[in-house]
């Protein structure tokens, strides 16, 4: 009797990555088949865990040839719904994958395996007194796959995204190939630059694992000067703190520079909705600096006295605002023990967390706020809003995380519909979403130019011909 098609598919499988590494087994593809997210779960015909560049070309060969989609999976830890097969397939879950192969300590660089995660990388640097831009997500979860989503952290005050951070990567393409893009396409061992050469790291970049396999990234990483000094601040509402960040901002003095509101910063955040207690500030902010010297530390307080003298003058609700030891900690430590445990996120919800996340210029912060406040309160959900500037005031992210019950449909699907109205209030008033679920993507393409959903389709097609990668991803 001929085997069924699927069986003989896990035994190529098999054959590809050992007995022990493949498996249609129920159980085990149930535990890839949801995430925090609303997304609803799927499950895969198949999980798959690659440890070598040469199993990973192998079994997209197979995938390709027999049109099967893929999904990429680190962690799982995205909240977007970016790693549910919606389309089952193989999971290709790459955790083991987790070599750091190179730590350049003199020029300032790490190469690391897809696997990775923050907390490994986290305790090799600090031997080298180096950091990387530590989101404030689980340290359990994967660093490249932060970097190749345009994932943030705690320097992109200074140094932007992460994803702009990345100097060299090593791709599987999903036909197999084996590509390589930066320094390290021109010389085996070279990892420092992507450029001066052709960005080919932007067909991979904020692609949400649709154009191919990460097996290798080289990443900036810096040295950690020794006095951290971190500025906190509180308004009654987002339009002073805007005015606040924007003219601190312009002085780059700070590594990061974060406002979070009232809702955000209880731990955990309150669900459903309840008010803030009269009088409570709404909003607060965090500028982490660090310093060589005292000198320089000084310098740095000088500025920011004059910016928090300025802002008095126009009158604006800002104040100093006293934070716990502890809590100036979460923003700057890793593994940070409060802000990011997702179970303090999410405790009083039912275990279900997703997001409005998106880039928004910072003077579009707080007419899009005052809306999201409304749905969200509307929809019984704390507004427990971010917003942080990249790149000193260049762009900045606005960003809402939303506990919900994810034991109750109903209240799954009003967490769903509330992100959504936000997500379309943010997009018309020029905002544009990141690592965005599939509701929102197909909200993206609606808005745009013809001539960029042809030339991404383009590229698509290109690099994927079979379509078998993160398939539907896109929202086309
Ligand atoms: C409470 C909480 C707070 C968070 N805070 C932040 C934050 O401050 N900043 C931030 O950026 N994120 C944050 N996140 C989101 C997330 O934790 C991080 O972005 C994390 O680093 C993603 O890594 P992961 O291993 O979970 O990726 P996954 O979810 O496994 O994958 C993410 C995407 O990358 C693709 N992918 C994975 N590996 C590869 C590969 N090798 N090649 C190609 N594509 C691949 C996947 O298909 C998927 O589309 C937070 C999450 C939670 C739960």
């Amino acid at each position: 009797m001929l085997a069924k098609r699927e069986d003989m598919i896990l035994d190529e499988l098999v054959s590809i990555v050992g007995k022990d590494n493949a498996t249609a087994a129920k159980h085990i593809r149930y535990a890839y088949s949801y995430d925090l997210s609303f997304v609803t779960p799927k499950l895969p015909d198949y999980v798959v865990m690659a440890t070598t560049v040469e199993q990973v070309q192998n079994i997209l060969k197979l995938a390709n040839r027999d049109k099967i989609p893929v999904v990429p999976y680190t962690a799982g830890s995205n909240i977007g719904g970016l790693c549910i097969p919606e389309q089952g397939g193989i999971l290709l879950d790459l955790k083991r994958m987790n070599k750091i192969i190179r730590i350049d300590a003199e020029s300032h660089y790490a190469i690391i395996e897809p696997g990775v995660s923050h907390a490994q990388l986290a305790m090799e640097l600090y031997k080298h007194n180096l950091r990387w831009s530590w989101p404030v997500g689980p340290p359990s979860a994967s660093v490249s796959s932060n970097a190749l989503c345009h994932g943030i952290g705690g320097l992109s005050g200074r140094y932007g995204l992460n994803s702009e951070e990345i100097t060299s990567m090593e791709v599987v393409l999903p036909t197999g190939e084996l590509v390589r893009v930066g320094s390290c396409a021109i010389r085996e061992d070279s990892w420092h630059s992507v450029l001066p050469m052709p960005q080919l790291d932007g067909l991979f970049k904020g692609w949400l694992g649709t154009s191919g396999v990460v097996t290798k990234m080289g990443v900036r990483v810096h040295p950690i000067p020794p006095i951290l000094k971190v500025f906190t601040v509180s308004t009654h509402n987002l339009e002073d703190m805007t005015s606040y960040m924007v003219n601190l901002g312009n002085y780059e003095i700070c590594d990061d520079l974060t406002g979070v509101s009232w809702w955000l910063s209880q731990v955990p955040i309150p669900y459903p909705y309840r008010p803030k207690p009269d009088g409570a500030p709404e909003w607060y902010c965090f500028g982490a600096t660090y310093s060589w010297t005292k000198k320089e530390k000084e310098a740095r307080e000088e500025i920011w006295q004059n910016v928090l003298d300025e802002e008095k003058k126009k009158g604006t609700s800002i104040q100093y605002a006293d934070y716990p030891e502890e809590a100036l900690k979460a923003r700057t430590q890793l593994p940070s023990r409060i802000v990011g445990s997702t179970k303090n996120y999410t405790k009083m919800a039912g275990g279900g967390i997703s997001w409005p996340g998106t880039f928004t210029p910072a003077n579009k912060w707080a007419p899009v706020y005052n809306k999201w406040k409304e749905i969200l309160i509307d929809h019984k959900l704390s507004p427990a809003t971010r917003v942080t500037n990249y790149r000193g005031v260049h762009y900045g992210m606005l960003r809402a995380m939303i506990p919900f019950n994810k034991q109750s449909a109903e209240e799954t699907e009003n967490a769903r519909h509330a992100i959504v109205e936000c997500l379309k209030v943010d997009l018309d008033a020029g905002g544009i979403p990141y690592k965005p679920p599939v509701d929102f993507a197909a909200e993206i393409n609606k808005r745009a130019h013809p001539g960029y959903l042809s030339l991404l389709k383009q590229v698509k097609q290109l690099l994927d011909p079979n379509d078998i990668m993160n398939t539907g991803k896109l929202g086309f």
